[in-house]
């Protein structure tokens, strides 16, 4: 017979407390919304069989796959500085792992498949809003260049789930590099489990960091590459005005992939304390806190490692530390070779950081939106006239008005023409990033409508993000004040 999906799996070989297994519940009536068919065939799966009644069914979890694995995961994690020592996967089974073309291994999940031992007091099910939500974004993501997990189908379960609203149940196939949290370390970590650490640590090894295998002291090498991912993913969180909104240490990827897309948003008006949770009311998980918190979980993962790190635990520590201090410097290197790069900046010079903070500080001051006003000054880079349409953008310019020739002068001295710099410019300034106003209306209109039309359209502009696509002009234009969002809810 022919083999649909050609598992290779390799996590759910690893010690029986790593997971549950566990099946899918079979739901009521799958109907696909959507199938992304260029991933598909990434991964070696038939688009057209997946689109099928029985490929439905088992991105439905109505019907498992030859070869699943079909396993919860176990992870612990802090939430909000608030360690809970068991989480794990309460709505999502792992089906199993394939090698894609590129020959990296990725795990294919459903999330939202029914309840596992990990479920806790909750159903075990997504609601419809929440799939689109993270379908969205993910694929949003994944077209700006930054590194995330990936939707592969979203369906409609044909059951209903209760949330703040009653809103129709819904799967998301979700395709990531792995599972594997800070927050997996974590939970044989607080049992004293150190074989299973090791276990873990040498599973990810293998599967993530192989180059750490050949390191003098490969688990200080495995710390050192997680951070140098974290750093960068979140460098580049910062580059495009990504909010992740829940970074707790479960919701931290090992492989440096952005994953869970909660309460996740992307900030219009450029203002470093934005928050769009509505649980996260201390702020913890603003904008501008980014950085500091993704240190924070990589502390606690620190932490989990220590005892690989040396016999004796004071010098662990002591190295784990020093490992940690590396941090600041890698996301700084990334962040503002990011921020030239926005800026048309093709060599280096001493005060391109000064240079890239003050228009970020006039951003803020005069309450300009970040996506476009990066774009808009692209175009400035050719016809300098347009330095007018990029100052409309602020309420009040100005410090825009102070930077602006000395951005001109900047550039000018170099000898690139403007029409290379627009071009480098607009490669990494997108004009279309998933607005919170457009992506809560194509989820309303799923939802409450079944209709379904805005949420491919969003789907088909943000696949482009970077090319003007004139028949789509308005999805670059900011909320109008009617139309802002100003609150997300991860609706769990
Ligand atoms: P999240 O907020 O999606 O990162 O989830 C945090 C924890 O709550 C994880 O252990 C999830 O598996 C669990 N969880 C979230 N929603 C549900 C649900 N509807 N049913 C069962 N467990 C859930
Ligand atoms: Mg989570």
């Amino acid at each position: 017979m022919t083999v649909h999906f050609p598992f290779d799996n390799s996590y759910a070989a690893l010690p029986e407390n790593f997971f549950a297994r566990v099946a899918p519940t079979p739901v009521a009536a799958p109907r696909l919304i959507k199938l992304n068919r260029p991933l598909a065939e990434r991964l070696g799966l038939d688009p057209d069989w997946l689109d099928s009644p029985e490929g439905t069914e088992i991105l439905a979890g109505a019907r498992l796959p030859e070869g699943a694995a079909s396993i919860a995961m176990a992870y612990a994690g802090h939430q909000f500085g608030q360690f809970v020592p068991q989480l794990g996967d309460g709505r999502a089974i792992l089906l199993g792992e394939v090698i894609d073309q590129d020959g990296v291994r990725r795990d294919i999940q459903l999330k939202g498949s029914g309840r596992t031992p990990f479920s806790r007091m909750g159903d075990g099910r997504a609601a419809l809003g929440p799939v689109l939500r993270e379908y969205i974004v993910s694929e949003a993501m994944a077209a700006l260049g930054i590194p995330t997990t990936r939707s592969l189908a979203a369906v409609l379960t044909g059951e209903r789930v209760v949330r703040d609203q009653i809103q129709p149940g819904a799967v998301l196939t979700r395709v990531a590099s792995s599972h594997i949290r800070v927050g997996t370390f974590q939970f044989f970590a607080a049992r004293g489990d150190r074989e299973a650490v090791r276990a873990l640590a040498d599973h990810v090894i293998a599967r993530h960091y192989p180059e750490a295998a050949q390191a003098d002291a490969p688990y200080l090498a495995l710390l050192e590459g997680v951070i140098a991912r974290q750093a960068d993913l979140i460098a580049r969180w910062m580059m495009i005005g990504f909010i992740h909104g829940v970074m707790n240490t479960d919701n931290c990827s090992i492989a440096g992939e952005t994953i869970d897309y909660g309460p996740c948003a992307f900030m219009d008006t450029f203002d470093p304390k934005t928050v769009f949770s509505s649980i996260d009311h201390m702020g913890r998980y603003a904008f501008g806190n980014q950085p500091p918190i993704a240190l924070w979980n990589l502390t606690r993962l620190a932490e989990c490692l220590v005892p690989l790190l040396s016999a004796d635990e004071d010098k662990g520590v002591e190295i784990a530390q020093t490992v940690l201090g590396g941090f600041a410097e890698r996301f700084n290197a990334t962040y503002l070779a990011g921020l030239a790069a926005k800026l048309g900046l093709f060599t280096t010079q001493a005060d391109d950081a000064q240079l890239s903070q003050d228009f970020l500080a006039a951003m803020a001051k005069g309450r300009a939106d970040f996506t476009l006003t990066f774009r808009r000054l692209s175009d400035a880079a050719i016809d300098p006239t347009e330095l007018g349409t990029v100052r409309a953008l602020f309420d009040d310019p100005a410090a825009f008005d102070d930077w602006a020739p000395r951005w001109r002068q900047r550039v000018t001295a170099e000898p690139q023409d403007g029409a290379a710099r627009q071009a480098a410019m607009r490669a990494v300034n997108p004009a279309y990033i998933p607005r919170n106003h457009r992506v809560e209306a194509a989820i309303r209109a799923a939802v409450d409508k079944d209709d379904f039309g805005p949420f491919h359209e969003l789907l088909t502009v943000l696949t482009n993000p970077f090319r003007e696509q004139p028949e789509f002009d308005r999805y670059a234009d900011p909320p109008q004040p009617h139309e802002r969002v100003l609150e997300t809810f991860c609706g769990t």
